[in-house]
């Protein structure tokens, strides 16, 4: 953004610096550096700052952050309001609005019969859609960049008059549109490819606002424009920032710009604000007509800035209170059981382990255990990549309910990873050898803790008698898929129940297993590495524990994507690794959502890899439609390195853990979507090893290519779970049925702090006021009511 107009008084830089903050203090908030401002600011008010020493930019982010938080007064944090009754605010006294917000469109000067069906495809059905319709941009007439100025590499707007424009050829037959095009201070070529419709366009003095990239080419400044626009006259005269706003076809976006423009001038003087005013301003919001006329025509920089931050705040903000009101429904009434035994248990248990545990590890464990010795039922998210070790906390937890008398249940989504739960945890906990389905270890406890395996596949027979086990409380702790909630399965006294994997469930699900207790404690795990905001939004109604860190040694895993030609040296890899002692997967291509045709795939593949291209090496099948038996059997072998190469379905996706597998080659890997092969990928993230993931693909869709390449990039699941997040939208990312979320125009969920103050007003004003009835909270009720309506409608 430009430096500010007009006087620099402390709130505008205040102001600055704010954004400043927003923007991870790279000092980028204003152009040319923070310091410029600073020495302005000092010039007009002298000795008035304590100006960062010997500059701004000479500091590390963290002095940035500390220096700005001391001018914008941040720490001591603001002082609390009592939680008692604030005054009640003045009530509200607008003019009646000329139109309702509910309205119709048809409501509105300048729509009519023919235009409706247009806004309507751009999903505008009532006035208030038509406030809430921001720009996708702005084009700034007031300071556009003169052509002097301009600088290679970044993203800048010009506003030119148009000199000459040619059409030519390429060899190849591609359309090159050659603009000469120039202002005040110089001229340039700007280069359009296959647009030739653009020759008629661009008259010779046609003024244009082009936005873009300069490049320099063999000496000359060639300007390669993303956008084009022509110039709005009358916007030019008054130096306007002008809104771009999302156009169909049909719609033009002067006449768009005149509606819109025209249905703020009238709603707005007598639009009132739902947010309540003692919120508005420990929040330091600005009022709600405010931002949106700011939304849609900006004074400058910041305005547009607190116009973006109220927007998204209350879009926050309504998700928040409406996650807190699911939260209190539930808790409302119900007791759990505490659980209380002492710590040695699992002081014992922690200390008998063959590793330390990570601090993340540890917090996440006395985080659950505090929520265990309350009444009120604990529920916990815990939250962590993959590989970071979440077993054994939930193992800890569990072991502490038995500790304490009651049953632990951990459900899994799928047959072979419950098998390997079952295996390990019995090994966690102390036994030697693991029976089939129950197995009793010699634990901590000072007397054995029997693990029951319940699967839908556990024999008839073996099911009755766990079933009878688990009614007596002979099992401790029960492991099995969803046939842990079938009607059938009766727990003596459930006291804790675990879900892994918990994104693999639908919601009922996870409710049909607490219902199974008078109400048990619930530990939710997930290895979707879901952004933090994205959790406190969608898991609101949960505490979350985060393991941030992975177990120390493990080292950065080594991601290519290889094209066809290159297939030979993958498995070439492959090879020699193996060769080394390691083992490795081979992922079959996602054929369709038939399990039996992806079997039958993988067995094709299986076959061919075996005879052509590793008849030398041991290699296993893994797919989805053998039976609980053969599986096992496989990852038995597997995991005794009787099999150097599983060739598998995406079956492998959640929770395998095989240490010594170090590649996963992945087929059609442009076929899954990032948090796949990203839980892909972990399965060989699990030991000191160097690990390898190999994605092959041979022909990519440009968001195939974009997933491959974001895979090589990074190995931070919550990065790409960002980006997963930014390719898809929040509604694909989880199924729009788990999701239920309201649709965020404004906020994005990379908006950490805004969320979490959004999330602090929320708390508080629920402590106040938690069914939201007093007459000063009844416009906010009404406004969450109908978010989480349409949510619903949409969901
Ligand atoms: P996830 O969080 O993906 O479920 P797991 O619980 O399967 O991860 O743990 C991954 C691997 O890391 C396991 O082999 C486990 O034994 C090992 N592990 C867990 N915690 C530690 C630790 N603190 N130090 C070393 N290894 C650990
Ligand atoms: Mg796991």
């Amino acid at each position: 953004m430009s430096t500010p107009q007009g006087t620099l008084d402390l709130e505008r830089l205040r102001k600055v610096l704010e954004l400043e903050r927003s923007k991870g203090y790279a000092d980028t908030a204003v152009t040319g550096g923070l310091d410029k401002l600073l020495a302005r600011f000092e010039s007009e008010h002298p000795g008035k700052l304590r100006l960062p020493s010997p500059s701004y930019r000479a500091l590390n982010a963290r002095e940035r952050e500390r220096w700005i938080a001391g001018v914008l007064g941040l720490t001591p944090p603001p002082s609390k309001r009592p939680a008692s009754a604030p005054a009640p605010p003045k009530p509200q006294r607008l003019p009646k609005p000329a139109i309702a917000l509910d309205a119709p469109l048809t409501a509105v000067r300048g729509i009519n019969t023919k235009s409706l069906p247009k806004f309507h495809k751009l999903g505008l059905g009532t006035v208030r859609d038509l406030l809430y319709f921001f720009p996708r941009r702005h084009i700034d007439y007031s300071s556009p960049t003169p052509i002097a100025d301009l600088e290679p590499g970044t993203e800048q707007t010009v506003l030119v008059q148009i000199w000459q424009t040619t059409n030519k050829k390429t060899k190849r037959g591609m359309s090159v549109t050659e603009v000469t095009v120039g202002d005040s201070t110089g001229t340039m070529k700007a280069i359009f490819f296959n647009q030739p419709f653009l020759a008629e366009k661009f008259t010779p003095s046609a003024r244009v606002i082009l936005s873009g990239r300069l490049s320099i080419f063999k000496g000359n400044r060639v300007f390669q424009p993303t956008s084009y626009e022509m110039a709005d006259e009358e916007a030019l005269k008054s130096g306007q920032i002008i809104p771009v706003y999302p156009l169909t076809e049909g719609l033009y976006p002067r006449y768009l710009r005149r509606v819109i423009k025209g249905t703020l001038d009238s709603i707005l003087p007598s639009l009132p604000d739902f947010i309540p005013e003692e919120v508005r301003k420990s929040a330091q919001l600005i009022g709600l007509a405010e931002a949106i006329r700011q939304a849609h025509y900006p004074e400058d920089e910041i305005s547009k800035f607190s116009s973006r931050r109220r927007l998204a705040f209350d879009e926050l903000f309504l998700i928040q209170i409406g996650v807190l009101a699911k939260r209190r429904e539930r808790q409302e009434g119900t007791r759990g059981i505490n659980l209380n035994a002492p710590p040695e248990h699992v002081r014992r248990f922690v200390d008998s382990l063959p590793f330390k545990l990570t601090s993340a590890q540890r917090r996440a464990l006395d985080e659950s255990l505090a929520d265990l010795k309350r009444e009120r039922p604990m529920s916990r998210l815990l939250h962590g990549d993959v590989g970071s070790g979440k077993t054994v906390v939930a193992t800890a937890a569990m072991l502490h309910a038995v500790a304490s008398g009651a049953q632990a249940a951990l459900m899994v989504p799928t047959e072979i990873l419950a098998e390997q739960h079952f295996r390990n945890i019995s090994r966690l906990l102390g036994a030697q050898e693991s029976g089939d389905i129950v197995c009793s270890a010699d634990s901590v406890l000072g007397r054995p803790v029997s693990v029951g395996l319940l699967t839908g596949s556990v024999r008839q027979k073996g099911k009755k008698e766990l079933y009878r086990q688990i009614g007596a409380g002979e099992v401790d702790i029960a492991i099995g898929t969803q046939a842990l909630i079938q009607e059938k399965v009766e727990f003596k006294e459930l006291g804790l129940v675990v879900v892994d994997e918990q994104h693999r469930f639908g919601v009922m699900q996870r409710m049909a297993l607490r219902q199974k207790g008078v109400s048990p404690h619930m530990l939710v795990m997930s290895a979707t590495p879901i952004p933090r905001t994205l959790a406190l939004t969608l898991y609101g109604d949960l505490d979350i524990s985060l393991i941030n860190e992975l177990p120390p040694g493990r080292q950065q895993i080594k991601t290519r994507w290889l094209g066809p030609k290159q297939r030979q040296s993958g498995y070439e890899f492959v090879r020699r690794q193996v060769k080394e002692g390691r083992q490795a997967y081979v992922i079959c291509p996602l054929v369709e959502e038939s399990e039996t045709i992806e079997a039958r795939a993988a067995t094709t593949e299986y076959e061919r890899l075996s005879k052509e291209v590793f008849p030398d090496l041991k290699l296993g099948l893994l797919h989805g439609r053998m039976s609980a038996k053969e599986k096992d059997e496989v990852m038995g072998r597997f995991r005794e390195r009787e099999i150097d190469i599983l060739v598998s379905t995406s079956v492998v996706e959640v929770g395998i853990d095989v240490p010594n597998a170090t590649v996963m080659l992945i087929e059609g890997a442009d076929r899954f979507g990032l948090s796949q092969l990203h839980q892909f990928r972990g399965r060989v993230w699990r030991s000191n090893h160097q690990s390898y993931c190999i994605l092959l693909s041979d022909n990519p869709s440009p968001e195939g290519r974009e997933r491959l390449e974001t895979m090589e990039k990074t190995d931070n699941g919550f990065v790409l779970a960002e980006k997963d997040l930014e390719m898809r939208g929040p509604g694909d990312f989880f199924g729009t049925r788990q999701s239920g979320l309201p649709d965020l125009k404004m906020a994005r969920l990379t908006d950490v702090q805004l969320l979490e103050l959004a999330r602090t007003e929320a708390i508080r004003l629920f402590e106040i006021d938690p069914k939201l009835e007093r007459p000063e909270h009844r416009a906010l009720a009404r406004e969450v009511t109908r978010l989480w309506e349409s949510a619903r409608e949409e969901g």
